[in-house]
């Protein structure tokens, strides 16, 4: 899928792409019960991007009840682990067939470039479909050491219906990472995506019934988080909750699932994430790492690497490196632009907000080097440059929230103390990188950085083999990898007497 795509067949996709407005149900498309919609806007023109059923409670109810009747039939946990692996993986070539649409659904939504899309979030959803499908017939149970009078099952089982709870800005992919292990594990799952970013996860369900996936076990409602989320994250019946966003509101669900029927929670939230780059570091290398970590998805990434810290010596001629590769490299444009590398922000107050935040940051007395302004206004889109604060301390704002915007805020530090304490000296711990020669330092620096993932002289490297999540309030339990599973699933032990 590298292929390049002219603008013209893009507009073309665009004319023809379908939006699909109801809720997805049982394995059919469903309006909401009460009738009631609300339109979708573009991020790339901020022209109407579809309208879609608002969800309430009863259409959650509706969605948990279908999603209990595939479990208790059994209809797929009780299939032969070979035909449910044959499932998914016919699932997964299928959004690869689906390709060009599903990428344009992600652009409509999202604003990301359209080759993008394609390329990278299509590609990763469906690779990690592929990944737990072709795990199902590869896991055993076990027999636990009790000794010749007795046998000890200890069974792993699936623990029924899943609420998964996504926000927007790589819907594919994060959906995926939810839906792969939920559903290869045998559970069933009630998804509701961000209310900016619905009509992927529609396609995708309905993909997956195409593929094979008996009905109810995969329902999608959509609507907002208050309507929808709220009352799938309280419902009595689901047993779970695997929620990606915001850690304002991943503490809202650990609230939810206490005062309702104390159902499991894992959660993947904010980030502020440190890069660190030491003097004798390769700048080239680290000023592309900063530049595109940062930048990436227009800044709307979890773990993007907002906060360069940087030996004081180096910050100058680096800062120069970054904006070269920022110029070169990443070019902002229209999301239709098989050239374009980012695209627009994913809605207007959104843009306002990143906005806001970069005037508080000239506030607090950060200098802006570069970028960071709206462009590209004529379109009708929200879009903002690529921009960098230097004489930033770690106390100031744009140090501490998440922007969610293409804004790094550089923090220059002398020793390797200072560097250690200001890069854990945050409320998140989801993604952190070390620059240096000296991989004595690099390995006792990634050893006591507190984060989930520590990458070394390199940034974003990702794989479906490596968990992914984070420490403290960036949240607990892992997406990707093996692993992954166990987070959707109880132990059983089956205790029987011998003689
Ligand atoms: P968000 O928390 O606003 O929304 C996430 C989801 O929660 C949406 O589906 C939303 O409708 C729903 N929601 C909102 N209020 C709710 C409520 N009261 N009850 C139940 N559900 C509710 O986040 P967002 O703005 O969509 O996404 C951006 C955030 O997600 C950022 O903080 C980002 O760091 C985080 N994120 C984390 C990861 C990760 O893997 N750690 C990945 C991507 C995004």
């Amino acid at each position: 899928m590298t292929t390049q795509l002219s603008r013209d067949h893009w507009e073309k996709v665009l004319a023809e792409v379908r939006l699909e407005g109801r809720h997805f149900i049982d394995g059919a498309f469903r309006p909401s019960l009460s009738g009631e919609t609300f339109t979708r806007i573009r991020p790339m023109d901020g022209k109407p991007g579809g309208t879609l059923a608002r969800g309430n409670a009863a259409d959650i109810d509706a969605a948990v009840s279908a999603a209990r009747a595939a479990f208790d039939a059994g209809t797929w946990r009780h299939k032969e682990p070979g035909e449910k692996k044959r499932i998914m993986l016919a699932w997964a070539e299928l959004i690869r067939a689906h390709g060009e649409e599903l990428a344009m659904l992600e652009t409509i939504d999202v604003g990301k470039p359209v080759m993008a899309s394609l390329n990278v979030d299509v590609r990763l959803c469906a690779d990690g479909i592929q990944y737990y499908g072709e795990m199902i017939d590869k896991m055993y149970d076990e027999i636990a050491p009790t000794g010749p009078k007795a046998r000890a099952l200890v069974r792993k089982v699936p623990l029924g219906v899943i609420g998964a709870i996504t926000p927007w800005n790589y819907p594919l992919i994060i959906d995926a990472w939810k839906l792969g292990p939920a559903i290869a594990a045998g559970n069933s799952v009630v998804l509701k995506p961000a209310e900016q970013s619905s009509l992927s996860a529609l396609r995708l369900a309905a993909l997956a019934v195409e593929a094979g996936l008996p009905a109810g076990v995969l329902n999608v409602v959509t609507g907002y988080g208050q309507d929808t989320g709220r009352p799938l994250a309280l419902h009595m019946d689901v047993d779970m909750i695997a929620f990606t966003g915001s850690t304002e509101v991943g503490k809202l669900i650990m609230g939810y699932a206490a005062q309702s029927n104390v159902k499991r929670v894992a959660l993947e939230l904010g980030g502020k994430s440190p890069l660190v780059v030491f003097d004798d570091a390769d700048l080239d290398a680290a000023a592309s790492a900063v530049a595109w970590g940062c930048f990436y998805n227009s800044g709307e990434t979890c773990h993007a690497s907002t906060r360069l810290l940087v030996q004081r010596s180096v910050q100058d001629r680096l800062i120069e490196k970054i904006r070269d590769v920022a110029d070169r490299e990443i070019a902002l444009k229209h999301p239709l632009d098989p050239t374009a590398q980012i695209g627009a922000l994913i809605e207007e107050a959104h843009m306002h907000k990143v906005l806001s935040m970069i005037a508080d940051g000239e506030q607090q007395g950060a200098r802006r080097a570069f970028g960071a302004e709206r462009v590209l206004s004529e379109t009708g889109g929200y879009y903002v440059s690529p921009g960098v604060f230097v004489d930033v301390s770690n106390d100031m704002r744009i140090a501490r929230q998440e922007i969610f915007g293409p804004v790094l805020a550089a923090i220059p530090f002398d020793t390797e103390e200072e560097a250690l304490a200001i890069a854990n000296d945050t409320i998140y711990g989801l993604a952190g990188a070390v620059f240096t020669k000296d991989m004595d330092r690099a390995h006792r620096f990634s050893e006591a950085l507190h984060a989930g993932t520590v990458w070394i002289n390199t940034y974003d490297m990702s794989s479906f083999a490596t968990p992914f999540g984070g420490f403290k309030q960036s949240g607990f339990g892992r997406d990707r990898s093996v692993h992954a599973i166990d987070k959707y699933c109880d132990y059983k032990t089956i205790w029987q007497q011998f003689g």
